[in-house]
């Protein structure tokens, strides 16, 4: 039988702020000795009261406009009980039936492993909602030791519908949402530091039906690689379960081992009743003035999709060229202060997308870690097209140069003789004297062999070290042989 799968996935993003969701603790735990972010609020001492983060809401508003979410005027929070001893609370400030958004869409370009695209999808948002997040358990060999720090930092939680049926899709959604997130500066979404994670439901079902069947969620994956190996185990496993005819009889929930690269069976999924949601009695509702989140919506930043489009409409750039240089939010920033002083796209586009990207992926460094400013780039951009150096020179030698010293292209030039000749008598014997070493091209040229032609200038090239201008030395070869 043949299936499709069906898959939504659950996005946390830590939002960026200076202090926690519901007290005056510091956000900033990555790396710090344990426990020093506490304080009675998010540590749920009894009668301490929170009070609503207003950089939170405003950050949470932000990424749900960005998703093209409805934001109602009123939204509230809601205690979702359960235990667990990474949360002294006893209970999650998270939001229920009256989310901060509703119903938006995300365009999403799926690419096969070479980078090519396959197809664009809209995937729907059901909602993007605020809560705060959990402790942080590390099991060691005689017990377990809890690290509060992360305990109240403010969250969002980006449901979609169920509109993905395989990992390629689903890893290209996680992208472009985190991709969003980081343009608007909602979220630094970064894996590593665990600022995202995501928890997978997976279904299959006899393909042509449109019923759901139970689905396993998969929960916190915390990096891309991980969700699309998960989604693909877990495919597999019910497809084979449903063929010894056993399929899921009911939703359940599942880890993901990374080491033996298999899911494992963590509990019957849960059902919202089983959290006894109730509206959190210590925070009012939240009243989200229309007038405010308008003026949100005007000052949304051109978001990545749109720049992409705008990069291969107005500039003429290839969709893979486009992606690269859209794709984060400093590098378009970079590239396109290049453009607008250098006004010459197509050497901007070259320079960083095949050579200083060769250099930022062996350093493993990103754009704004490294010396070569924007400016560099458009005086180096200027030298070449005025002629007083070559493209060669300024690609090989001269660039590598800038990358390890940051010093200017022009103070590079000066120091290291690289000025390109465009001396016509200076070149003229450097080409007779090729000529006349290479009479077997001659005689090809003569012949009407073109190519001959390419070999002397590439020696006369050679001969003076790449500076002397490649088209003066064409022109003059030609003109010596009269062809
Ligand atoms: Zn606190
Ligand atoms: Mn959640």
């Amino acid at each position: 039988m043949d299936f499709e799968a069906v898959i939504g996935l659950e996005i946390h993003a830590h939002i960026s702020t200076k202090t926690k969701m519901f007290c005056r603790c510091s956000n900033d735990s990555f790396d710090k000795e344990p426990n020093i972010n506490t304080c009675p609020v998010c540590m749920g001492f009894p009668g301490m009261l929170p009070v609503v983060n207003e950089e939170a809401v405003r950050k949470g508003v932000i990424a749900a406009l960005a998703l093209n979410c409805e934001i109602p005027e009123y939204c509230k929070f809601d205690r979702k009980n359960y235990f667990y001893p990474d949360s002294p609370k006893g209970f999650q400030i998270s939001q229920f039936d009256e989310p901060l958004s509703k119903g938006g869409n995300v365009e999403v370009e799926v690419l096969d492993d070479s980078g090519k695209k396959i197809k664009t999808l809209k995937i729907r948002i059901t909602r993007l909602h605020l809560e705060d997040d959990a402790g942080k358990l590390t099991h060691v060999r005689n017990g377990s030791l809890v690290d509060f720090n992360r305990c109240g930092a403010p969250l969002m939680e980006i449901v979609s519908e169920p509109d993905m049926h395989d990992s390629k899709e689903a890893g290209a959604y996680a992208r472009e949402i985190q991709k969003i997130l980081r343009y608007v500066g909602s979220s630094e979404a970064d894996m590593e530091k665990g600022m995202m994670r995501f928890d997978a439901s997976v279904s299959i079902r006899p393909r042509g039906e449109t019923k759901l069947y139970p689905r396993a969620e998969i929960k916190n994956l915390n990096s891309f690689k991980a969700l699309e190996t998960a989604i693909d185990y877990e495919i597999s496993r019910q497809t084979e379960l449903w063929n010894e005819g056993n399929p899921l009889k009911g939703p359940t929930t599942v880890g993901w081992d990374d080491n033996a690269q298999k899911t494992y069976f963590m509990r019957d999924k849960e059902e919202s009743d089983d959290y006894r949601y109730f509206p959190e009695p210590d925070l009012p509702p939240l009243h989200l003035d229309k007038k405010i989140v308008a003026g949100f919506k005007k000052d949304l930043p051109e978001l990545p999709a749109v720049k992409r489009q705008r990069y291969i409409s107005d500039l003429g750039l290839s969709e893979e060229d486009a992606r690269i240089l859209s794709d984060d939010l400093k590098m378009s920033q970079y590239f396109e202060e290049i453009v607008a002083k250098s006004k010459d796209a197509k050497k901007a586009v070259s320079f960083i997308n095949t050579i200083l990207m060769k250099y930022l992926k062996e350093d493993l460094v990103g754009i704004t870690e490294q010396k070569v400013t924007a400016g560099m780039m458009i005086e180096l951009i200027n030298l070449i097209n005025s002629g007083a150096i070559s493209g060669n020179i300024a690609k090989g030698e001269l660039f590598e140069e800038m990358y390890k010293t940051g010093k200017s292209p022009k103070k590079i030039v000066e120091e290291k003789g690289l000025k390109q000749v465009s001396d016509t008598s200076q070149i003229e014997t450097v080409c007779k004297k090729v000529i006349e070493g290479n009479p077997q091209s001659v005689a090809d040229i003569k012949a009407g062999k073109d190519k001959a032609i390419a070999f002397l200038v590439g020696n006369v090239m050679k001969e003076m070290k790449g500076q002397a201008n490649p088209q003066m030395v064409n022109d003059i070869i030609k003109k010596m042989l009269e062809v």
